[in-house]
């Protein structure tokens, strides 16, 4: 992708995401409503809005005309990005969980790996919200919000906050499980559904590996050959991914600033903290007792889905970047990756289960509440089952929590105290549900010895090889084409 004398590509976002952190905050500096008005610029408080010339009673100046460019430039650049990422997602699952799941001659294999995925994916859900709760309970950050500063935070995101409410939907366990399987692959494909997506893969998969070989081999070839398509046209995206994060950066902190930080700085102190101690600290744990590769190489491998994920706050859109990194830059064989990375995508969000632990815990305090030790293991349960069957989109985690505080019975208005924050937060628990990610499916693919060198990988290795399992394309499968059930 990259000729050795070029900066590696994380370097380049690296670079991208800090210029665009000092160029955002320098916007948002400037946002002093008489400098922007004597521009020409209305409504100072979001540059978006860009130039009205009918309050401001006089043409646009040079520079309004400039920002309100440079401003339309960057959401074009950010938005053509996120599009491009999108248009990935869902082929590269399905054709590369196809040609996955048909190279796995027994079925006993898939279930295992399907069991310990699920379980180290819930197991790492529980500790990432244990470990909110414990911080929360010690630092208690509610503490340091005044009343009078929580009902002015209350009265001003209150529509917000209402909006929030309204669309979350307690899950229903039948229902959720039930809502896998797809009525119509196409439209699950169309919707987008990563877990339908994923259940169709899988099972046209398997089925390739129950009938004749000879028929078998042509649909697993055009889906072989469709995989490196996409992983090319991945790599084409990644080239414009430092001038993106720059851009979406840009966007959202000259949006948004550090003042907002303000009286809720213990509070995102307290939720990145977490992050951190999640990130640096449990997963290396986890790694160092589980994981067959270096920690450093395991970092160094997936920092490019870390900076996406931070820089866009949806997993979902970070899950191509994700997917390339594990299986290209750290070798992770293509039938761990494409069954467990997309399954976490949707099931595992670590960072926003803390983050969900944290904020119950944070308005509780605010509302002179104390949460029981039975309270706060309902916390653990609902959080870990809402993140099941929720996408990692911007922004969901706040949805799942209006039911974790539902299931203990926190008031709800609260969520119009945290909601200024929730983007920044919601970058950085984004970074930590891919980190996440990438760390179960490093686990999983170790303890399958599906992990190696990336020189082998399927970018550098040469396209539709025509093996199967070490089995030569045109071979028939052992008994017949049957696989052991
Ligand atoms: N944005 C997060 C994700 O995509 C979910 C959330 O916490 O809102 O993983």
């Amino acid at each position: 992708m990259s000729n050795s004398r070029s900066l590696a590509l994380h370097w380049k976002i690296l670079i991208g995401l800090i210029l665009g952190v000092i160029v955002g905050l320098g916007i948002n500096t400037m946002w002093d409503a008489s400098t922007w008005n004597s521009m020409g610029v209305d409504d100072p408080s979001s540059w978006v809005e860009g130039v009205d010339t009918e309050t401001t009673n006089q043409e646009p100046s040079f520079v309004a005309h400039a920002a309100l460019f440079i401003r339309n430039l960057n959401s074009f650049v950010g938005d053509l990005f996120m599009r491009g990422l999108r248009f990935i997602a869902v082929p590269i699952v399905v054709f590369s969980l196809i040609v996955g799941a048909s190279s796995l001659n027994d079925l006993s294999k898939l279930s295992r790996i399907g069991g310990k995925t699920v379980m180290i994916y819930v197991f790492t859900t529980s500790v990432a919200i244990s470990v909110g709760l414990l911080f929360a309970n010690v630092v208690k950050p509610g503490t340091f919000v005044s009343e009078e500063a929580r009902d002015g935070f209350v009265a001003q995101f209150k529509d917000q906050a209402d909006s929030k409410v309204a669309a979350a939907q307690a899950p229903d366990v039948w229902d959720t499980v039930l809502n896998i399987v797809p009525k119509n692959p196409f439209e699950a494909i169309a919707a987008g559904n990563m877990l339908q997506v994923v259940f169709a893969s899988l099972l046209v998969g398997i089925a390739l590996t129950m009938i004749k070989r000879e028929k078998a081999v042509v649909v697993i070839r055009f889906f072989d050959a469709m995989t490196d398509v996409i992983i090319k046209v991945v790599e084409i995206v990644l080239m414009i991914a430092p001038y993106a994060v720059f851009a979406l950066i840009v966007e959202q902190i000259a949006e948004l600033g550090l003042d907002i930080l303000g009286s809720l700085a213990v509070y995102s102190i307290v939720v990145v903290a977490g992050l951190a101690t999640m990130m640096f600290v449990i997963y290396p744990i986890g790694f160092k007792v589980l994981g067959k590769v270096p920690m450093g190489r395991f970092y160094r491998a997936i920092s490019p889905a870390q900076l996406l994920a931070f820089s866009s706050a949806s997993s979902s859109a970070t899950l191509p970047v994700t997917m390339e990194c594990c299986e290209q830059r750290l070798g992770i064989k293509e039938e761990v990756s494409s069954f467990v990375l997309p399954i976490g995508a949707t099931i595992n969000m670590d960072g926003t289960a803390l983050y969900q632990g944290v904020a119950a815990v944070f308005i509780a305090q605010l509302y002179q509440m104390d949460l029981t030790i039975a309270e706060q293991l309902t916390i653990v349960l609902t959080a870990t089952l809402a993140s099941i069957g929720t996408a990692g989109v911007p922004g969901v985690g706040m949805i799942m929590l209006v039911i974790v505080l539902q299931s203990v019975n926190i008031p709800l208005e609260g969520i119009a105290v945290i909601l200024g924050v929730d983007r920044i937060l919601d970058m950085c628990r984004t970074s930590c549900n891919v980190t996440g990610d990438c760390m179960v499916c490093a686990l999983v693919a170790s303890s399958e010895d599906a992990i190696g060198d990336p020189s082998e990988s399927r970018s550098t290795a040469q396209a539709g090889t025509g093996s199967w399992e070490g089995q030569p394309f045109d071979e028939d499968p052992p008994e017949d084409g049957r696989i052991d059930l």
